[in-house]
């Protein structure tokens, strides 16, 4: 599999490097990529450029909606394959791999739906003039992709642009690039044109830079840290290239006294435990009134002790980390958390299958975190959740607010005059009252404020942000 997909074609990278690909559930290496360098990404968006000039771009929206709907149809054919490949190349247990199989195809039938339902508008404007307006695609789009979660990212990203009309160049993260591989080589079975998907595996400082610099593509949709999304601005400003950033968070979750315990506590723990953790909208801070702080943790106490850490394989409750280096910095926290005395107030457990080089981390509870401590700041990107407490409606949205992110948060109460109080006043993209998406929701528009990035993913509000507006003023007396 060590090859670049360009114009629907396996491609030999031109440094004819390869990276190894490393199985997170046993350390060992199953695989390799291509280590793509200036040359492939090149190559790839003159295939780009020529399939928007000619056969992709000539497609009307309804054709571009008929080929992403057989599309889905083919993903959904192979969804057991992809969702295989997915856990194996990212650690994911199976039913998590699963479901990110069954959100691609949900993206693409979403997205092909929505092909031909991109309006303009007119404008009234003065007496002898019709104005109205375009929604026009940008050309070439360049995606780049986390590991996290390859084919959900992908659908969410590249299912838009392709709607739209863009014709895209993709990115993916150097540690997971299997199952997208796989999805462009059966895009091209489904009727893709050549061109219109390519994608171009390698390191983000090389293949990723290049791309982002790169004067032939028109737009970039980033999704991954915060640092790198503040390079990629960066980067992208000298062709005056338009950014979408979808980056990371520190999710508050905010539990009232009256709130529903027993619908709360399963789904705040499958909010932090969920893809181990390594989720942009993993609900990662769990504020509680202080009048039921010690009813809530006990509870939750006993739920961590209950989850299980172990290979992808056996489909627990969570898999490892995607790799040493991100285990060694969910260590790292958890060191500082013990140095600074905070309490662990319940913990899972790694099973003793578990092969050795593995990257595991038990699921941990850890309360009384001061507000202003790192696991109350930072995104740990592992299954480690920080609990406070808090005394009023304005301590919470004080606390919900006091972090550099703005991506998702949950409010659990009875009380639907609060309900809507606290919705207003959190400072993030989404929130979700007594439920939790963690990033679920294919029509849900998705992205957040401040750190946690701008533009809109996901729903119909992506599709503008894959297209440019022209408004055209026709005077005719
Ligand atoms: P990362 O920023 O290191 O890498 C993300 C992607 O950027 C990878 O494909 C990487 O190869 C590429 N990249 C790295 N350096 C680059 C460069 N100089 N130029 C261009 N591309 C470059 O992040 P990661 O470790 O892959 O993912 C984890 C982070 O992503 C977390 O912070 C997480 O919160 C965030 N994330 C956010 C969302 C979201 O939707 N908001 C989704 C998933 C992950």
């Amino acid at each position: 599999m060590s090859q670049h997909f360009i114009n629907n074609q396996w491609v030999a990278g031109a440094s004819g490097e390869s990276i190894p690909v490393i199985d997170p559930s046993t350390g060992d290496t199953f695989a390799a990529i291509a280590r793509g360098n200036a040359h492939d990404i090149d190559q790839a968006v003159v295939a780009a450029r020529q399939a928007y000039q000619g056969a992709w771009g000539a497609f009307t929206a309804a054709e571009r909606g008929r080929v992403l709907m057989k599309l889905a149809y083919t993903l959904q054919d192979h969804a057991e394959e992809l969702a295989q490949l997915e856990s194996r190349d990212c650690g994911k247990p199976l039913k998590q791999a699963r479901a990110d199989a069954a959100a691609i195809v949900r993206y693409f039938e979403f997205y092909a739906g929505a092909a031909d339902k991109l309006l303009g508008h007119t404008i009234p404007y003065q007496n002898g003039y019709t104005v109205l307006t375009l929604r026009e695609p940008h050309g070439v789009t360049g995606h780049i992709v986390p590991w996290n979660y390859p084919l959900q990212i992908f659908g969410r990203s590249v299912g838009g642009a392709l709607a739209a009309g863009n014709a895209c160049v993709v990115k993916p993260a150097e540690d997971a690039c299997l199952s997208l591989l796989r999805v462009a080589e059966l895009a091209a079975e489904a009727g893709l044109p050549p061109g219109a998907l390519n994608i171009v595996t390698g390191y983000g400082h090389e293949a990723g830079d290049v791309l982002v610099k790169h004067p032939g593509i028109d737009h970039i949709s980033f999704t991954g840290s915060p640092t790198i999304g503040q390079l990629v601005v960066r980067n992208a400003s000298v062709n005056y290239t338009p950014v979408t950033l979808e980056l990371g968070g520190k999710s508050p979750q905010i539990v009232f006294a009256d709130a529903d315990f027993d619908a709360m506590v399963p789904v705040v723990v499958n909010a932090i435990v969920q893809n181990a953790g390594q989720t942009c909208s993993a609900g990662s801070r769990l504020l509680v009134q202080r009048s039921a702080y010690e009813e809530v943790l006990s509870r939750l106490s006993q739920a961590f002790g209950q989850l299980r850490c172990g290979p992808a394989q056996m489909d627990l409750d969570c898999g490892p980390l995607i790799r040493h280096s991100q285990l060694e910095r969910v260590q790292h926290f958890l060191q500082q958390v013990q140095q600074d005395g905070l309490p662990i107030a319940g913990q899972g457990q790694v099973v003793p299958q578990a092969p050795t080089g593995g990257f595991y981390q038990a699921p941990t509870l850890v309360r009384d975190v001061p507000v202003q401590h790192r696991l109350a700041q930072e995104e740990v990107f592992g299954p480690v959740l920080a609990a406070l407490p808090f005394d009023d409606e304005a301590d919470a949205v004080r606390i919900a607010n006091a972090t550099e992110y703005g991506l998702v948060a949950s409010i659990w109460t009875r009380d639907g005059a609060r309900q809507m109080r606290l919705a207003r006043q959190v400072r993030s993209g989404q929130v979700f009252i007594n439920n939790y998406g963690a990033g679920g929701g294919i029509e849900l528009p998705f992205g957040g404020v401040k750190a946690s990035g701008w533009g809109r993913e996901k729903g119909f509000e992506a599709l503008y942000g894959f297209t440019v507006l022209k408004t055209i003023s026709i005077q005719h007396g």
